[in-house]
């Protein structure tokens, strides 16, 4: 008897529908996909592309500060987050050494607490409501080079799936929403404008949380930790230290190495942390300086972390993520060069305000009385933000309505095409074109 093995057919990755989009944006997570969502709510056809799965977890900590949840609140996305079980956070209480202030939120209707969404949560939120906007993802693919027109204006991007062979998609603009590691930002050469000068890590894991916690955040001299309450009755504790510290003490094994941080910084702390199965997975993080990069050129933007980074201790990589991505989203749709230059130059003056912040308290050179002083600045920083946030029109259909055609590339695309295969002589016309050409 002969025996035949079933035959398996392993699926092949989606394609994009179309050759040419108006944006096509690489890395779907909190910056590309809120990108996307904004561009596709306005009419705009737009791809984004990533190379992790639909709804995958990545590094973070969750903590959304507040203009990131009035960010998601005025695109309607905050009910869908709290129906997906994400707890409302109504106080947060900074522990300087044995002091502890607790701050109840007051937030008014856009704000009716804080939230610390798992990103396989808030990431697919935000990528489910692009969607229903009509942008399309492209997920598990991945941008291995951007392309270039003669004149060094970017024009496209290269995919890369398994199972396929490499495509070429045009638009209007590529954006890179790729992170710290950006491919969009190398390929355009993004000039660093500014560069931190300091790094902190970050070892986390979750354990079981009563209901109703809130926020704490825990500083003595030298370390500082936090209990941060998430999705699935779960918070996740979290122990930062400068990298220097971390590479001295963490080498010998994290588990009680985070251990001896969270104790010295609170025992309810450490004894929270130890409610986790002894098995638990730690996450860490050994720490990046922060920078600020050009966030854009010709047909080129830069979003989230890939245009500007800051250290997580201050949890405001997402509200940065969100806000820039709105007003990159309300550049595109006005479409001028002084939109863009605008949006930068508002960007920037949030960023260093961020970034000073933040570097002074992940330097860890502070004394505790100053770093409730640094919490102040940046608390009046975000304040700022939050009230610029609401003087401002979501980016919209109307918006779109003066866009010029002058910005949208050339007749030769025929956008009844398929993509068209790959060739690399676009690649380098980018590449040679690197050096300074602006729009
Ligand atoms: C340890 C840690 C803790 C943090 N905690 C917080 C916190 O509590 N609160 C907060 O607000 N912020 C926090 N942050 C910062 C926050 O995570 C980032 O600011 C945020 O994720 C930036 O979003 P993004 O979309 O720009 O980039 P990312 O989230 O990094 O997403 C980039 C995506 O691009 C994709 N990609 C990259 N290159 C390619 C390519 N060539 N082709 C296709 N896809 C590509 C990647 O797969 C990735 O999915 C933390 C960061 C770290 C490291």
């Amino acid at each position: 008897m002969t025996m035949t093995m079933p035959s398996t057919t392993i699926p092949l990755p989606p394609t994009p529908r179309r050759a040419h989009y108006d944006a096509v944006i690489v890395g779907a997570r909190c910056a590309g996909a809120s990108t996307a969502l904004l561009l596709a709510r306005a009419g705009l056809k737009v791809l984004a592309i990533d190379r992790r799965p639909y709804g995958s977890d990545t590094l973070s900590t969750h903590a959304l500060m507040r203009p990131a949840v009035v960010q998601l609140s005025r695109w309607g996305l905050l009910k869908p987050l709290l129906e997906a079980g994400t707890p409302l956070i109504e106080t947060t209480t900074f522990h300087y050494g044995d002091d502890a202030i607790t701050i109840p939120l007051d937030g008014g209707p856009n704000l009716p607490g804080l939230i610390a969404p798992r990103r396989t949560v808030l990431d697919r939120v935000l990528v489910d409501a692009a969607l229903k906007a009509g942008a399309e993802f492209l997920h598990d693919a991945a941008v291995g080079d951007l392309f270039a027109d003669t004149q060094g204006r970017a024009r496209g991007v290269e995919i890369r799936s398994a199972g396929r062979a490499a495509l070429r998609v045009s638009a209007d603009i590529a954006i890179g929403a790729d992170g710290i590691g950006s491919l969009v930002a190398k390929c355009c050469n993004a000039e660093v404008l500014r560069s931190g000068s300091v790094s902190a890590a970050h070892v986390y894991g979750y354990a079981p949380v009563e209901p109703g916690a809130g926020y704490h955040w825990y500083f003595r001299d030298g370390i500082a930790g936090s209990l941060i309450p998430t999705n699935d009755g779960q918070a996740c504790i979290v122990a930062s230290m400068p990298t220097r510290l971390f590479d001295q003490r963490f080498r010998l094994g994290h588990a009680p190495a985070r251990l001896e941080v969270l104790e010295a910084l609170s025992p309810t702390l450490a004894e929270q942390a130890s409610r986790a199965p002894k098995d638990v997975r730690l996450h860490m993080f050994r720490g990046v300086p922060g920078y600020v990069r050009q966030a854009y050129g010709p047909g080129w933007a830069l979003v989230g972390d890939a245009g500007f980074f800051r250290d997580p201790i201050t949890a405001h990589g997402i509200s940065d993520a969100l806000r820039d991505a709105e007003g990159l989203a309300r550049a595109i749709l006005d479409g001028s060069e002084g939109a863009f230059a605008a949006w930068q130059q508002e960007r920037d003056l949030v960023a260093n305000q961020i970034l000073d912040t933040t570097d002074a308290v992940a330097s860890f050179d502070w004394t505790l009385g100053d770093v409730g002083e640094i919490h102040r600045r940046l608390s009046a920083v975000m304040k700022a933000e939050v009230q610029s946030l609401a003087d401002r029109q979501i980016p919209s259909r109307a918006s779109a309505a003066g866009r010029p055609t002058a910005y949208r590339v050339p007749a030769n695309q025929d956008e009844r095409q398929p993509p068209a295969g790959s060739s690399r002589r676009g690649a380098s016309n980018l590449h040679r074109n690197r050096t300074g050409a602006r729009p």
